[in-house]
């Protein structure tokens, strides 16, 4: 027998107060705040936010490869995170190894399969073609068709090393064979950001599109590139991605000013930018876009209502009477706060967003 939980006297991010029943698992019932009544009452007196629960596109949560790590729970619920999506952490070699990890994991998780067979086992994995296997990529694919979401190609210098734009121009194939979207890391050229972007089409996402290097989607004035506003208008996504190298500041208060805006904020965490920043958790990302100006509700409908529909999986978006309940209990809090971003850059913000709890799959946590 399963009792019902109430989360009393929370907000919603437009600033309802609701009581929201569980029961076996789900959202039983929502009400007007006060009037829950269930065996266990939670009273959070009008003190916190509540949301769907959190999704972050972009982690890398595969334990076993170094530098790009880390352990599904620590970067999922742990941080007020209820689902991940591994992003391209593994390819065909050692996917089916992320999938058997999930097994001890609470954390709901979805993946990008790398189109390198090896994955981050290495990180210049597009240098070889050889790695590029179509066999045993489409294979993988079959096999692991509700947990694979889309396909991860890392489109800067350092990973394709003399290969340039093939890696990508292959993805794309792989792509319209398999009818999965593309997710696409740029960062350091050659291939050069032009090239990039006349290959990505509607629902591709561009992830580190705010990050401050050479290559980037802003010209020297600061302009969006003109095939960046194209390839927005065809429907390519912008994702975050934070990382250890990816987000600078001076890039997203361009983007800003260009009226250039996210369509999903995840981290690009894994350990040790975990534990040593500059991402340190999800709430410390979305801490940065409250700083530089975006409401709560942009900043929260990037890691709920955008995600899931990007994910076709609105179940994950919403806060619905019925549906299993993923939720995310965070505050903000007025407390000075100095943010770090990829750069070194620092600016001091006076609010920041602080996670209290999670409801994963049915199961209440504090965190
Ligand atoms: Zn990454």
């Amino acid at each position: 027998m399963t009792i019902t939980i109430v989360l009393r006297n929370v907000k919603t991010v437009k600033g309802t107060a609701v009581d929201i029943l569980l029961k076996n698992k789900k959202i039983v019932d929502i009400v007007p705040s006060g009037t829950g009544i269930g065996e266990n009452i939670i009273d959070y007196q009008h003190k916190v936010f509540i949301s769907s629960g959190w999704i972050d596109m972009h982690v890398h949560a595969f334990p076993e490869f170094y530098p790009y790590g880390d352990v599904i729970d620590e970067v999922g619920y742990k941080t007020g995170v209820t689902t991940i999506i591994d992003a391209g952490s593994t390819g065909a070699d050692r996917l089916p190894d992320l999938v058997d990890s999930c097994i001890n994991a609470k954390t709901n998780v979805f993946a990008f399969l790398n189109i390198s067979q090896i994955g981050l086992q290495r990180i210049d994995e597009l240098a070889n073609l050889n790695w590029l296997n179509e066999e045993k990529l489409k294979k993988t694919i079959v096999e692991y068709k509700d947990f694979i979401i889309g396909l991860k190609a890392r489109i800067s210098n350092s990973v394709v090393g003399s290969n340039g734009i093939e890696p990508l121009k292959i993805a794309r194939r792989f792509s319209s064979d398999t009818g999965l979207p593309l997710m696409v890391h740029i960062g350091s050229g050659p291939p050069g950001m032009n090239e990039i972007l006349d290959l990505l089409e509607k629902k591709d996402i561009i992830t580190h599109y705010l990050n401050g290097k050479a290559n980037n989607l802003f010209d020297q004035a600061g302009q969006p590139l003109p095939k960046l506003l194209q390839a927005i208008e065809r429907g390519v996504h912008l994702d975050v991605g934070h990382g250890t190298a990816s987000f600078s500041f001076k890039t997203a208060e361009i983007a800003k000013q260009g009226n250039i805006p996210f369509d999903t904020i995840s981290t690009d965490i894994y350990r040790n930018n975990r534990l040593n920043g500059p991402v340190y958790n999800m709430a410390n990302v979305l801490t940065k876009f409250l700083y530089l100006g975006y409401s709560l509700t942009e900043v929260i409908d990037a890691v709920t209502i955008h995600a899931a529909e990007w994910l076709n999986k609105p179940e994950l978006g919403r806060i619905s009477v019925g549906d299993i309940a993923n939720l995310t209990i965070f505050s903000v809090e007025d407390e000075a706060i100095s943010l770090i971003d990829s750069e070194g850059a620092v600016r001091e913000a006076k609010q920041k967003i602080d996670v209290k709890g999670v409801v994963i799959n049915g199961e209440f946590i504090e965190c």
